[in-house]
């Protein structure tokens, strides 16, 4: 059967970036991973040399503050590279013995080919090296394509790429939108898997377009993440680290916690003190250093958000913070920015859109629970299954609890804390694979089992 492949005649770019990466593979590909962890290493360094240009670039362009971009963005871009120039040279393949059969056998581990790879616009360079490191590690070509919301730290990188020694045509990247680029990539038949982090409808898309080729995909897709206070959680930790992980870069991120449950005995006590807590935080000029909550992607963007605090009002649930976005005292410069206050909502059923939807904004709920047993089952009952937190200090019940959450990641006590080593990624509509050295290694690579019989 011949798969017909009609996106490639309509978006040039990528037939360009295929053909330069097929024939960059070759040399790129038979590199030792000693050789390519060093130009890699290089890349970081430079990214590094450039971290406030890269910073200030990062904010202008998606809204975030420049605290964001210059403490989380552009230091995670560079490790990105630096752990996955490192954790190549560590990874092992398996041996085993058959010894009454009279053969050993072992796996053989090699470069897919060419890797598409396409990433969102809340964490732009940083979701995008999470993708494009361990790829070229393995000795695989790529082409990224950035969103079209937010390409300009993408295109500031490819300028550091000759001066780190990366051949051309070994990391290609192709500025376009979704409908074009990226269905164009997805449908390539040269390219032989995508990994993708973006939202769950565009990733079902995907699924069905690369399903003719039988393309590996890697799917980190949307989060409803709930956060589980019990009454015997340390309230000061929790509630600030709570705060942030509602609304660090705006709610603008796939880990953040949109539903909290907290325990029937310290409700209201919780409500009165995160509220004071969310009122303290800063909103303006994202340039501004001392800023915590700086613009919305976009003005659809703002709307489709602020939309859901009218949906909550109407089915009569309860705003304690966020009223009056619209006389925000604001700098001059950013009257016209898509700003709004970060929004507690309570009184709220489980069965609400703001408890359901990923809004993916600076809006959380909070909702009273009596049981273990009750909250476990409220905080599985949505479609999506990415990231939970637990709060309490006893040990007991953390264990318990993150064994029967639904989640591919569970932070107990705290939030945000990643170890590269390990599997990152989501369960039901929050994705299909895993990321992290391991993982990572094993995606962007083809496994063979070799049998040699010795007697
Ligand atoms: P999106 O799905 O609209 O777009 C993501 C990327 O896919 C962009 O580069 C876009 O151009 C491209 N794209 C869009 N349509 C396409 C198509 N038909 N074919 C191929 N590519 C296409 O997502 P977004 O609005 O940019 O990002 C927000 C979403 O990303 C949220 O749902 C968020 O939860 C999710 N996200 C998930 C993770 C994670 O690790 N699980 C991390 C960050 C963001």
């Amino acid at each position: 059967m011949t798969i017909s492949h009609p996106c490639s005649k309509h978006y040039d770019s990528i037939e360009a970036a295929v053909k330069a990466a097929q024939n960059a593979f070759p040399g790129w590909s038979a590199k030792t991973p000693q050789e390519r962890s060093k130009i890699m290493s290089k890349l970081a360094d430079l990214i590094e040399e450039s971290l406030e240009s890269f910073a200030e670039a990062e904010s202008k362009d998606q809204g975030k503050t420049i605290t964001f971009a210059r403490m989380v963005d552009v230091p995670r871009a560079v490790y990105n590279f630096r752990f996955f120039s490192s954790s190549i040279l560590h990874q092992t393949t398996e041996c085993t013995q058959m010894d009454h059969m009279g053969c050993m056998h072992y796996t053989e581990r090699t470069p897919v080919g060419i890797a598409g790879l396409i990433s969102p616009w809340n964490l732009p360079l940083y979701l995008l090296t999470w993708k494009i490191a361990p790829a070229v590690a393995c000795g695989n070509t790529v082409i990224a394509k950035p969103s079209e919301m937010t390409s300009v730290t993408a295109w500031m990188m490819c300028k550091l790429l000759n001066k780190a020694g990366f051949p051309p045509g070994v990391v290609n990247i192709v500025l376009g939108s979704g409908l074009k680029a990226g269905d164009a990539l997805v449908s390539h038949p040269e390219v032989s898997l995508i990994s993708f982090t973006g939202s769950t409808l565009t990733g079902q898309h995907i699924i069905e377009r690369s399903a003719p080729y039988c393309k590996k995909l890697s799917l980190e897709l949307g989060g409803k993440n709930p956060a589980i206070i019990f009454e015997d959680a340390n309230l000061d930790e929790c509630i600030s680290a709570t705060v942030r992980s509602s609304f660090a870069n705006q709610g603008e991120i796939c880990l953040c916690t949109s539903r909290i449950f907290v325990q029937r005995s310290i409700y209201k006590d919780f409500l009165r003190r995160f509220v004071e807590a969310v009122k303290k935080w800063k909103i303006g000029d994202p340039s501004d250093p001392t800023v915590d909550l700086g613009a919305l992607i976009s003005k659809e963007h703002l709307a489709k958000v602020k939309n859901y605090i009218k949906k909550a009002e109407s089915e009569g649930a309860k705003i304690l913070y966020g009223e009056g976005i619209d006389s925000l005292a604001l700098p001059p410069r950013n009257q016209n920015g898509y700003f709004m206050l970060p929004t507690v909502i309570a009184e709220i059923a489980d069965d609400s859109c703001c408890m359901q939807d990923e809004i993916f904004g600076p809006i959380t709920c909070i909702t009273e629970f009596g049981t273990e047993e009750e909250v476990i089952r409220r905080a599985n009952g949505v479609k999506y299954g990415l990231a939970a937190t637990v709060w309490s200090s006893d040990v007991g019940r953390v264990h318990r609890v993150a064994k029967r959450l639904k989640s591919g990641l569970v932070w107990t006590n705290c939030w945000l804390i990643r170890d590269l080593n390990l599997p990152f990624g989501g369960m039901k509509a929050s994705g299909i694979g895993r990321e992290g050295a391991k993982d990572s290694y094993e995606f962007f690579t083809e496994v063979k089992t070799i049998t040699i019989k010795h007697t």
